[in-house]
């Protein structure tokens, strides 16, 4: 991506309800896009994008991580795997020197942290500044009913201990937006109060500006790409609606190349409006991966 290099990376996949991954939606319409097994549950990605900039390597997003109970892993489905891709893309852990997490959440920021036998926890990337929001931080210590399931803070408080991951404030990300040259953060709420949104921006050797965006959840698929399509986890689906407009505002005309984090299938997409006037994935600007031969599998 001009003078930079992306590489989609992945913690392989994992199944959720396909209900909660559409909310309102009925399943006879989201059914048609994403087939549901015989316990309702769809497959999911869970991708990761290293960026090499020239000066750093910035790794967004780490999957569910090595820290899931035996249980929580049958339901999932899910078979670690990150440490496994980096390595497939000749990436050491030791090269990262940025981790940023959109939101907090368990399948986002999974490998921030390593489980060992003994049952310590370590960094996984030892030589990186982790960045998170601290609003996201704070709500996960309240441990709310709705979705105190989500956060898992040995993902994220052994790195605020030791001074390795650093707290954005909303007034930081407004003020200073950008994380290293090229690579900086926005605010997208909804699915999370404070969830961040990842841009990449760099000159082609052409000296035209190439743009991509890693939006985590608050489009988490192509499939939902319907701005109306939000997801049963949102805590805000209102706004959610509101962001996705005014992502697309952006995206659709100046050609951002999308990230899509539990996309399996299309990691990746530009996009166009359809005859219906819905964002789409442009059929001749996609990123498509065969099925992964590691991890959950739809019969
Ligand atoms: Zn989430």
């Amino acid at each position: 991506m001009g003078e930079f290099e992306v590489t989609l990376c992945s913690d392989g996949t994992y199944l959720l309800d396909g209900g909660a991954m559409f909310g309102v939606v009925p399943k006879t319409m989201w059914s048609k896009r994403t087939p549901a097994d015989e316990l309702n549950r769809i497959l999911l990605g869970l991708n990761s994008a290293v960026v090499r900039t020239g000066k750093h390597t910035v790794l967004i997003e780490t999957g569910i991580g090595n820290k899931q109970s035996a249980k929580m892993r049958e339901i999932h489905r899910n078979s670690p795997q990150l440490p496994a891709s980096l390595a497939a893309a000749g990436i050491r852990p030791e090269e990262i020197d940025i981790v940023l997490n959109t939101h907090l959440h368990f399948d986002h920021c999974g490998w921030n942290t390593t489980l060992h036998p003994d049952g310590s926890v370590t960094a996984t990337f030892p030589n990186a500044r982790y960045f998170a929001h601290a609003g996201e931080v704070a709500h996960g210590h309240l441990q709310l009913d709705r979705d105190k399931v989500s956060y898992l803070s040995p993902n994220y408080d052994p790195l605020i201990e030791s001074g390795q991951m650093t707290l954005l404030t909303a007034e930081g990300v407004r003020a200073n937006p950008e994380i290293v040259p090229g690579i900086s953060v926005e605010e997208f709420p909804g699915h999370t109060a404070q969830m961040l949104g990842i841009h990449i921006a760099s000159r082609s050797h052409g000296g035209a500006s190439e743009h991509a965006c890693y939006i985590g959840d608050l489009i988490p698929t192509a499939h939902h790409l319907d701005p109306t399509w939000v997801i049963g986890y949102d805590l805000d689906p209102v706004r959610c609606i509101a962001e996705r407009k005014r992502f697309y505002a952006r995206a659709i005309p100046e050609q951002w190349t999308v990230l899509f984090t539990h996309d399996h299938h299309t990691p990746a997409a530009r996009l166009s409006l359809n005859d219906k006037g819905k964002p789409v994935a442009r059929a001749d600007w996609q990123i498509r991966v065969p099925p992964v031969s590691a991890g959950a599998q739809l019969p």
